[in-house]
């Protein structure tokens, strides 16, 4: 298992050679490695990408947005798209997010602003992870941003990328996937996730489901019905995921909720629900979209406001 491991603090949406190097002096360091009970777990980002900022923050008006956000000239903002690999001494092994793969054409990669290739796989080998060791897969959801890396071309057949993972997804989600319609099409790439039930390595779940002792997956409509959120409760701590009905810190007020959710009352009212737990009970959090790290939620007079884990 790998040391602690640190980085230095980054601007929001720089690319990862910026950070290569640790900076003697530069501040805090963003903690990245967490325990949880039996489980360590630990944060990365498999790559930038950017969408339409609007599109982003939904009612929120651009002159807000832009404040918590700069846009770039075709007015889109740059995310992470973050994985987790969540490990116990008993071998197992549990990537949450496979990042936007290697499958995506110029086009694609041109139209969603992603320069550099995915670096999942680098980033799991650079934790002693072979895509063999992978025992287990859990897909939030199943648009190109989170399950681009479940599956790669070898030859012109395409394989599942971790061959030994159960792969674990919402059988609404999994639905909503293979019958995309005209407001979902452009989300979902079937390449990702199709050949996966060949595989017969597919698990399907119905909202809230226990995949290892203490490690939850529970459904929340909002972005989509079958959005899963990701929670470890082992040992008196709590970690959880957000996964994209709450994708960065930017949207934790209320009515910051993207134009992208299909249902985004449901949005509203999931985190009328979460919030205060995750604050009151001091969960350790971390965000789809944002800059990999964790934190925690504190709530002041009705407003959320994330504190990053550092250390130093
Ligand atoms: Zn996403």
């Amino acid at each position: 298992m790998n040391a602690m491991e640190k980085t230095c603090v980054r601007t929001e949406g720089t690319s990862w050679a910026s950070v290569t190097t640790l900076l003697a002096g530069s501040g805090a360091w963003i903690l990245r490695q967490v325990r949880i009970g039996r489980y360590d777990v630990g944060i990365f980002s498999d790559g930038i990408f950017r969408l339409d900022g609007g599109s982003m923050f939904g009612v929120v008006p651009k002159v807000l947005w832009e404040k918590a956000k700069p846009a770039d000239e075709l007015n889109r903002v740059a995310m992470d798209m973050n994985c987790l690999l969540i490990r116990d001494e008993r071998g197992h092994v549990v990537v949450v997010e496979t990042g936007a793969g290697p499958k995506l054409t110029e086009k694609q990669k041109r139209n969603y602003g992603i320069d550099a290739p995915p670096a999942l796989l680098d980033e799991l080998r650079r934790r002693g992870v072979r895509p063999d060791d992978v025992t287990l897969v859990i897909n939030t959801h199943l648009h190109f941003d989170h399950a681009g890396g479940n599956t790669h071309f070898d030859g012109d057949r395409l394989v599942a990328s971790f061959p030994k993972a159960t792969y674990a997804v919402q059988r609404l989600e999994w639905e909503d996937a293979m019958r995309p319609n005209e407001r979902t099409r452009g989300s979902y790439l079937l390449d990702d996730y199709a050949p996966l039930e060949a595989t017969g390595k597919l698990e399907l779940i119905d909202d809230a489901h226990e995949l290892l002792p203490g490690l939850w997956v529970e459904r929340v409509q909002g972005h989509t019905r079958g959005t899963q959120t990701v929670r470890i409760s082992d040992g008196g701590r709590t970690l959880w995921f957000s996964s994209d009905f709450m994708p960065d810190r930017h949207h934790l007020p209320l009515p910051w909720i993207p134009a992208f959710d299909l249902f985004p009352l449901d949005t509203l009212e999931a985190k009328r629900t979460l919030l205060p737990q995750a604050a009151e009970d001091r969960w350790t959090v971390s965000f789809t979209h944002d800059v990999p790290r964790f934190g925690t939620i504190d709530e002041a007079e009705g407003r959320y406001r994330f504190t990053e884990l550092s250390e130093g």
